[in-house]
């Protein structure tokens, strides 16, 4: 059986790999573990193999596994989709919003965000296939958001995040992540203070790489397949 930490080497080391190639930085990439559907157990494993970072997409998951390991200190980041009734138990507990697509939802994890607390690190999901079904703001309304959320004083606005439509084929995949990384660009040179694109998972963090990601949100290479529910 290969343990998870071994699992974890091996994504660290395609990260490494894929950077050089690219003639990016290796320590410029973080990496979000993604644990979703995966026990405390897991995340403690992951924690004790120097993992720091681990992503969740469903609210009351996320809050049982941060209570049982709070002494761990770990890194917290919100990646799913986010209704404006979850907004405070985020803001209340995450370091990181990854999943933003909306002023509404914007505002109140702003307002619900603990003055003790440092601003909540956000990124804005963009919806960059264009598929209806997806979540995420269009590349054409996504500046316009960034500037209103930028001013917000409970949130930091890092980034860009995104969730292409699946693809196998690596320059179709490039493809996807380099619009978003051009639409963060253009939103720099307009004067927006964004140091993050979050993009590439398990099947194509390479390419997203390729294309400038700063942070990958790796699930499955490193826990194992999820069950589908
Ligand atoms: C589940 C999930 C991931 C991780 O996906 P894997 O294919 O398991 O690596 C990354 N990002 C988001 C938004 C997710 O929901």
């Amino acid at each position: 059986m290969i343990t998870l930490t071994a699992k974890l080497q091996a994504v660290r080391a395609r990260i490494a790999r894929a950077a050089r190639q690219y003639g990016r930085d290796p320590g410029n990439v973080v990496l979000l573990a993604v644990s979703k559907t995966w026990s405390s157990a897991c995340v403690r494993e992951a924690a004790a193999a120097g993992q720091r970072a681990f992503g969740e997409s469903y609210l009351q998951e996320g809050l049982a596994k941060m209570a049982e390991l709070a002494a761990l200190n770990l890194d917290w980041h919100f990646i799913g989709a986010l209704q404006a009734n979850k907004t405070r138990g985020v803001a209340e507990n995450f370091d990181w919003v990854h999943s933003l697509d909306r002023l509404h939802v914007a505002e109140r994890l702003s307002a619900q965000r603990p003055p003790s607390r440092r601003p909540l690190s956000v990124c804005l999901q963009v919806n960059i296939s264009g598929e209806a079904s997806k979540a995420g703001v269009s590349p054409a309304d996504a500046p316009a958001l960034a500037r209103v959320v930028a001013g917000l004083p409970g949130l930091r606005l890092r980034g860009l995040m995104c969730v292409p439509a699946p693809s196998d084929d690596f320059l179709e995949q490039r493809h996807s992540f380099r619009r978003l990384r051009e639409l963060a660009e253009q939103m720099q040179a307009d004067g927006l203070p964004l140091d993050t694109l979050s993009m590439g998972m398990s099947h194509d963090l390479e390419a997203a790489i390729a294309e400038g990601a700063t942070l990958v949100r790796v699930g499955s290479a490193i826990f194992g397949e999820r069950q589908k529910v």
